[in-house]
């Protein structure tokens, strides 16, 4: 069995190249150490040996399951064989155009990966709630004055104020909003503005949630 990935190598026909195990029957003791560590199935086990029942799935110049087996049971060609069908097919040609069309789709998935994190980071509807002593009427103007310039405005502002007589004794209280973009455009430049501003005011941003 040739998986079809592994039907070609480069371009070229898999079975013309000669490069696979040959497993020394009487040295193998069955550990099945090369059986578990080829990820490509060129082994199957049988009476406690290990066979080659897929020579050509085996990856071309790959010699792992040797390097590993403790009996040295496993055998390859010469890497010479490689090299030869490297010279004779011009392999490093198709090479080059591979890695050109590699090269382009990683840059196609950096793009994408790029887009869908921006895409994710946008936002045009913010909650925000703050508190503090809203006692001061300038905080309201001062929001007035920092959306009048920009293309958002507050909604479903709510004021919780413990009574109008502690409100005047600047006695702490919550205000929620959310932050909307008037034109469906990214607010997230803007919120840092609103932040500023609260802070400016010594309130606290007690929470921010995206909506
Ligand atoms: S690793 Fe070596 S000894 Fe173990 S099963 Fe494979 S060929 Fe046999
Ligand atoms: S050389 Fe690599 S691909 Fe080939 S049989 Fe061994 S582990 Fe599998």
């Amino acid at each position: 069995m040739v998986p079809a990935s592994a039907a070609t190598w480069h371009g070229m026909p898999r079975q013309e190249i000669p490069w696979f195990p040959v497993v020394d029957a009487q040295a193998c003791i069955g550990c099945e150490l090369c059986y578990v560590t080829c990820g490509r199935g060129v082994y199957v086990m049988a009476e406690r040996k290990v066979q080659v029942a897929h020579p050509y799935s085996c990856m071309v110049g790959c010699s792992t399951c040797a390097l590993v087996c403790p009996t040295e049971a496993i055998r390859f060609p010469a890497r010479e064989v490689v090299r030869r069908v490297e010279r004779e097919h011009k392999i490093l040609q198709v090479v080059k155009e591979e890695a050109k069309a590699r090269r382009g789709r990683q840059d196609e998935l950096r793009m994408r990966t790029a887009a869908e994190e921006s895409l994710a980071r946008f936002t045009c509807r913010t909650r925000m709630e703050i508190a503090g002593a809203f006692g001061d009427p300038h905080f309201l103007g001062q929001l007035r004055a920092l959306i009048a310039d920009h293309p958002v405005d507050l909604v479903n502002l709510e004021l919780h104020v413990p009574t109008i007589k502690g409100a005047a004794e600047n006695t702490p209280a919550f205000m929620r909003f959310d932050v909307v973009s008037t034109g469906q455009e990214d607010i997230l430049a803007f919120l840092p503005m609103l932040r500023d501003l609260a802070r400016r005011n010594g309130f606290v941003l007690v929470d921010e949630t995206k909506l």
